[in-house]
């Protein structure tokens, strides 16, 4: 193992040697800078998430924008900067080869007026102000990078799902809170990378489950607690003992829930999961998927 300082932060960070094997492989340099200074680096490639207010630099209206007054000067809100009120053309400028380019270039980028949010809210989308990266939605505040979502809150890749709060990367859902890759679900909570799933309380890997809380891996399942079926009447009197609407019970149980998924699911398995794919093997996005699991 080497140590370096970073660049950036100037404290230590380890260079594991299966580390610098790898980037001897590819081949690169070893990174100057440490894992957080470049997740930080990495995170601010494009700011979606801080919003300032600040008025319009044609129609002088207040407004709110991703760009920073401070830095960013000629913002235009979306329906100035949608409409022939202005010509780019007018910041034109003849290119001086004596001089280096990215200069010039950061000077034209800096004239040039910019979106204030990258949204169609009151063309394509309606009261869907807050949202960045977005279209086609109605009634949805904090959503980035999505579409399609109607009375939507705090979501990141979420599309066609109606009556959805906090989470990450959904499809084609309804009233689904804190879950992270679910496709076609409905009434799930806590639940991650389950499909096809319905009413089901901290699943993780369910397919065409429904009713079943705390339990991962399963297929085609109802009334099933940490992967043990039961009967009706008992999975409703079970479900009245765990309280899941006290936020003390849910803090304890999604402690008790990973600990039972990463021992229920093997990662091996895990890693090489493939669906309705052909010559393919393992997908990234169930690894990414995986460090977030763990890093949760
Ligand atoms: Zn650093
Ligand atoms: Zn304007």
């Amino acid at each position: 193992m080497e140590t370096r300082i970073c660049n950036s932060c100037r404290n230590n960070f380890p260079i594991e040697d299966f580390d610098i094997e790898f980037y001897k492989k590819i081949p690169s340099p070893p990174p100057k800078t440490c894992p957080r200074c470049r997740f930080r680096s990495r995170l601010a490639f494009r700011n979606e998430r801080f919003y300032y207010k600040r008025a319009c630099n044609l129609c002088k209206k207040n407004m709110i924008s991703v760009h920073d007054p401070a830095h960013t000067p000629n913002v235009y809100c979306n329906a100035c900067w949608w409409s022939d009120r202005w010509d780019p053309l007018q910041y034109g400028r003849d290119f001086n080869f004596s001089k280096p380019f990215f200069p010039q270039y950061q000077a034209l980028l800096r004239d040039v007026p910019k979106l204030a949010m990258q949204n169609d809210n009151s063309t394509g989308s309606e009261n869907c102000e807050y949202t960045y990266d977005f279209a086609y939605g109605k009634n949805t505040y904090l959503v980035i990078g999505s579409w399609h979502a109607q009375d939507c809150m705090y979501g990141f890749q979420i599309n066609f799902v109606k009556d959805c709060i906090d989470n990450y990367i959904l499809n084609d859902s309804q009233l689904m809170y804190q879950s992270i890759l679910c496709e076609h679900s409905y009434s799930c909570q806590e639940c991650m990378y389950c499909h096809e799933c319905s009413d089901c309380t901290f699943g993780f890997d369910l397919k065409d489950c429904q009713d079943c809380i705390l339990s991962a891996g399963l297929r085609h399942k109802r009334y099933h607690i940490f992967n043990k079926p039961y009967s009706k009447e008992d999975f409703i009197q079970k479900k009245k003992e765990l309280a899941l609407d006290l936020w003390s019970s849910r803090e304890r149980l999604r402690k008790e829930f990973e600990i039972f998924s990463l021992r229920t699911i093997p990662i091996a398995r895990l890693l090489a999961y493939i669906a309705g794919s052909r010559k393919i093997s393992g997908t990234p996005k169930i690894a990414i998927l995986l460090m977030i699991f763990l890093a949760r």
